[in-house]
């Protein structure tokens, strides 16, 4: 659904993606197969509950764009924002830790967010407001056990 109301076509072609993973491998081979469609200048924004897969999905992401050793893509406790050499450089920011607008705005997010690199953001609704309207958004779910749903959104066009 693209909520256009107007002249009976939609003109914004969106699209939407359902899957279930099974296992942490099969989530970061989503990461990695989206990484495949992703340009320069993209913004990823990642959003589900903690231990839903959203760096798992990261590392994915880093894989495919030729991040060296992405496993070690993680999420550190105290810094925000992480960059990765590859053939398309990754920022990885993840705000988990963000409380409040005044951080936002001492950490000069626009400037990851307009970038030539790809940018992937997990807790990415904490900043929705200042987010890009062409983005690819991922929203995970935990399912029982080992599954995970992940629903991937792009926005780009
Ligand atoms: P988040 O960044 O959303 O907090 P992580 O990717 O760090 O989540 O953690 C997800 C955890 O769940 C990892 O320990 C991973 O091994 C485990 N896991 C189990 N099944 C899956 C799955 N289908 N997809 C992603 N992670 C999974
Ligand atoms: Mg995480």
């Amino acid at each position: 659904m693209c909520g256009y109301v107007g002249t009976g076509h939609c003109p914004v072609p969106t699209d939407t993606i359902k899957m279930i993973t099974n296992s942490a491998e099969e989530t970061m081979l989503a990461g990695e197969k989206l990484a495949k469609k992703l340009k320069p200048g993209d913004v990823v924004a990642l959003s589900g509950d903690l231990g839903s897969g959203k760096t798992t999905f990261t590392k994915g992401i880093g894989k495919g764009l030729g991040v060296k050793e992405p496993r070690r893509i993680n999420s550190p406790t105290f810094v925000l924002i992480r960059e990765y050499d590859g053939r398309i450089p990754l920022y990885h920011l993840d705000l988990y830790r963000l409380d409040n607008i005044m951080e936002i705005e001492n950490l000069a997010i626009e400037e990851y967010i307009y970038s030539d690199r790809v940018t992937v953001i997990e807790w990415a609704e904490k900043i929705k407001c200042i987010l890009p309207e062409k983005r690819v958004t991922v929203k995970f779910k935990i399912k029982d056990g080992d599954k995970r749903e992940v629903l991937i959104e792009d926005l780009r066009h």
